[in-house]
């Protein structure tokens, strides 16, 4: 049986918050860690999709209305390509980060994480995750999360300066933080900051630190090595989108 428990975040305008020196922040559900299990050192794939359709999901406290983000992208100005890059160079970050990976769903109905509009707007983005209440694991286990995004706002790529309008990738991978079971660290100078910033646009040492104490250090590249030499010549996808996208990191607009 899977609980439907949700957790609130907000990425959106906050007062500073007392640095305790903390750089990253476990979620916690109704008191209860929780993650994507895997096998005991085995990578975890994970699959994302973004929304077709209307989609509700009952239970949930974030995002429970979900839609398609073609409105919110011809508000914004943003390609959907542009979209899929950007997504798929946040799940990247996280995908260098830690021992999880990500890859596109055949169809939102199957994707683990799904990525939407909200159809009631509030605030900027939210991140809601679902997950197994009556699992006797200490860390209860992820069984969906969701990313939601205000079509009412404006958004774009990369940074300029205004923090009224927020960079897609940044807010993307720090929802996609949330997803994966981290929290908001007390202070800032994270990308699961609870305030948008833009003075980075890549995971911080907390980010990671965080990342990796959930789900282990990434691994794949030293299994396919040993396994597959002719194989681990070859840049894992994280690894070209670093390549390709990393050094546009502070342009306003890629074109
Ligand atoms: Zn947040």
């Amino acid at each position: 049986m899977i609980g439907l428990y949700a957790g609130l975040f907000c990425c959106g305008i906050a007062s500073a918050t007392a640095d305790d020196g903390a750089s990253f922040k476990t979620l916690k559900l109704e008191g209860n860690g929780v993650r994507w299990q895997a096998a005991k050192g085995q990578q975890r794939a994970l699959s994302y999709a973004v929304v077709t359709q209307d989609m509700e999901f009952a239970g949930a406290r974030n995002c429970g209305k979900v839609t398609k983000l073609d409105g919110l992208l011809t508000a914004s100005g943003v390609g959907a390509e542009t979209l899929r890059s950007e997504i798929a160079a946040a799940f990247a970050m996280w995908e260098a980060a830690a021992n999880i990976a990500f890859h596109a769903a055949e169809s939102p109905a199957t994707a683990d994480i799904l990525i939407g509009a909200q159809l009631e707007p509030e605030g900027w983005a939210f991140a809601n995750v679902f997950y197994d209440t009556l699992s006797p694991e200490p860390v209860k286990p992820i069984s969906r999360a969701l990313i939601c995004l205000n079509p009412l706002k404006r958004w774009k790529i990369g940074f300029d300066g205004d923090l009224r309008t927020y960079d897609l990738r940044y807010t993307l991978a720090h929802e996609i933080g949330h997803t994966i079971g981290l929290d908001h660290p007390s202070g800032g100078g994270e990308i699961m900051g609870y305030r948008y910033e833009e003075k980075f646009r890549e995971l911080q040492p907390g980010d990671i630190s965080g990342a990796v104490l959930l789900y282990g250090k990434r691994q794949l590249d030293s299994i396919a090595a040993a396994s597959d030499p002719a194989h681990a010549r070859r840049p894992s996808a994280a690894r070209l989108f670093a390549k390709r996208w990393g050094a546009r990191a502070f342009t306003a607009r890629p074109q």
